[in-house]
């Protein structure tokens, strides 16, 4: 049974009154794809803009089954609504881990496949694409196919990246990565500027993931202010020795939830500015060494349930964008000056370095470049800064990514000629004029 709702996204902002339906078996998804003029798959909803909202939306959370899982290469497959979250805790204790993950664990393996999301080891693994074997996807017409990177390619490589605009995925095969510990050998470096972070980036390509925390709020020699934080897997004779009797198992993480909305007040740029100096400051070391669950090191913001509320009623927007690294060192300061003069500091902004790209996933966002992503609260002045950094981005050859995208102008995400299948649509495709 469809019940209509009011539905948003991760940054609450837009919000729309959508049926949503919920089956959970491949009839009751056919006979909804079948009777539909236009409808769209939805995860679990942990894009930020408008990707995934439409009038009428079938979502996947019911199709939450483990299929079969091959314990001896590490292939997992399952129906496409499981989330990371399951599949991370029925995989760690048998020694596997996730070949890409972003910041959250609380995203679909349809949302990761739709979005062909990335995580802090792109310039080693690339996307969640380059490690997929195979998916099923229903069309339009209520067919399904399965695809793989060379069988039915076309469909395949049309929909990584496609943000649902092919069909609805329906379940996927993904090759894991072993792993001897549940924990992280972390390292993390004070860097005083912008150029002084890009420098310890590209020393540590040899490391598996890096990240960068940035203080946006910095401007002269110290503009780009940050903290680069590198991790690997950590083997067993790295763990304390409190942790080596069961170093697959972690202990439960204790939850917080922000209860409700905070007021709008509550977040503005004095308390903005003082977080981030707090954040920097809090390291007193030029680097700092430990050994650390692999959720503190991914996951950090997923100890606060409903984080989002932070942001107030009127919800925020992330943007995220890539540089070429040829236009990187130039046109980042640029952008990191525009956003400080205009007072709309980002409460989080992070920086990464992503490897070359896979030039058959032409919908993906990565190229080899640097991505910065920022949270804008909503507010009446934020459009302007907005068309102020789409200019920028134009004017550096770069793009911005659809899965956080909800404000952006239409140029900046065609970067590739798109294919889709008539029946699926989205506000956000609508606002970014690719339905055609
Ligand atoms: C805190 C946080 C951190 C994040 N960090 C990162 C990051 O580091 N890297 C990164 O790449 N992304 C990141 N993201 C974005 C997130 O990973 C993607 O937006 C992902 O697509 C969300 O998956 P979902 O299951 O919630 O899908 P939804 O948000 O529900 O949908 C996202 C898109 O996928 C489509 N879709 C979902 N399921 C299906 C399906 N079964 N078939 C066809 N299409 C489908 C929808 O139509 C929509 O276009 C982050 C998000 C949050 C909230």
């Amino acid at each position: 049974m469809a019940r209509k709702e009011q539905v948003a996204n991760w940054g609450n902002f837009p919000k729309l009154e959508a049926e949503v339906h919920r089956p959970g078996f491949v009839d009751e998804i056919r006979a909804i794809v079948k009777t539909s003029s236009h409808l769209l798959a939805r995860g679990n909803g942990r894009c930020y803009g408008d990707a995934a909202l439409n009038e009428r939306l079938v979502s996947t959370l019911q199709l939450n089954k483990l299929l079969a899982f091959d314990a001896e290469n590490g292939v997992l497959h399952c129906q496409a609504g499981v989330l990371l979250s399951d599949i991370l805790d029925f995989i760690v204790p048998r020694g596997w881990f996730l070949p890409v993950t972003p910041g959250t664990r609380f995203i679909t393996v349809g949302g990761a496949i739709a979005a062909d999301v990335h995580g802090k080891n792109h310039h080693r693994d690339g996307c969640f694409s380059d490690h997929l074997l195979a998916f099923e996807i229903m069309d339009g017409q209520g067919q399904i196919h399965e695809c793989r990177p060379d069988q039915h390619a076309s469909l395949f490589w049309n929909t990584v990246g496609n943000m649902g605009l092919t069909g609805i995925i329906l379940s996927a095969r993904f090759q894991l990565k072993p792993i001897e510990t549940a924990y992280i050998r972390q390292e993390t470096i004070k860097a005083s500027n912008l150029d002084a972070i890009m420098d310890h980036f590209e020393a540590s390509l040899d490391w598996m993931y890096t990240v960068a925390w940035i203080d946006c709020y910095q401007k002269g020699t110290n503009a780009g202010r940050s903290l680069l934080i590198r991790g690997e897997h950590a083997r067993l004779g790295e763990l304390p020795s409190k942790w080596q009797k069961q170093p697959l198992q972690l202990k439960p993480r204790r939850q917080w939830s922000m209860p409700f909305y905070l007021p709008a007040f509550v977040l503005n740029p004095l308390s903005i500015r003082l977080f981030n100096f707090l954040f920097y400051h809090k390291q007193l070391r030029a680097v700092q060494k430990t050994v650390v669950p692999y959720d503190t090191f991914f996951y950090p913001l997923d100890a606060i349930h409903h984080w989002n509320r932070m942001y107030g009623k009127p919800g925020f927007t992330q943007y995220q964008f890539v540089l070429p690294k040829s236009t990187s060192r130039e046109g980042l300061p640029v952008i990191l000056d525009t956003i400080r003069r205009s007072g709309q500091g980002s409460f989080l902004t992070v920086l990464k370095l992503f490897g070359p790209d896979n030039p058959k996933a032409i919908h993906s966002f990565p190229i080899e470049g640097y991505t910065l992503a920022l949270d804008f609260k909503m507010n009446p002045s934020l459009p302007v800064l907005i068309a102020a950094l789409d200019k920028l981005i134009t004017q550096y050859d770069g793009r911005i990514y659809r899965a956080k995208d909800a404000c952006s102008r239409p140029e900046l995400s065609r970067f590739s000629p798109l294919a889709r299948d008539q029946k699926f649509r989205s506000l956000q495709a609508k606002r970014l004029d690719l339905l055609g």
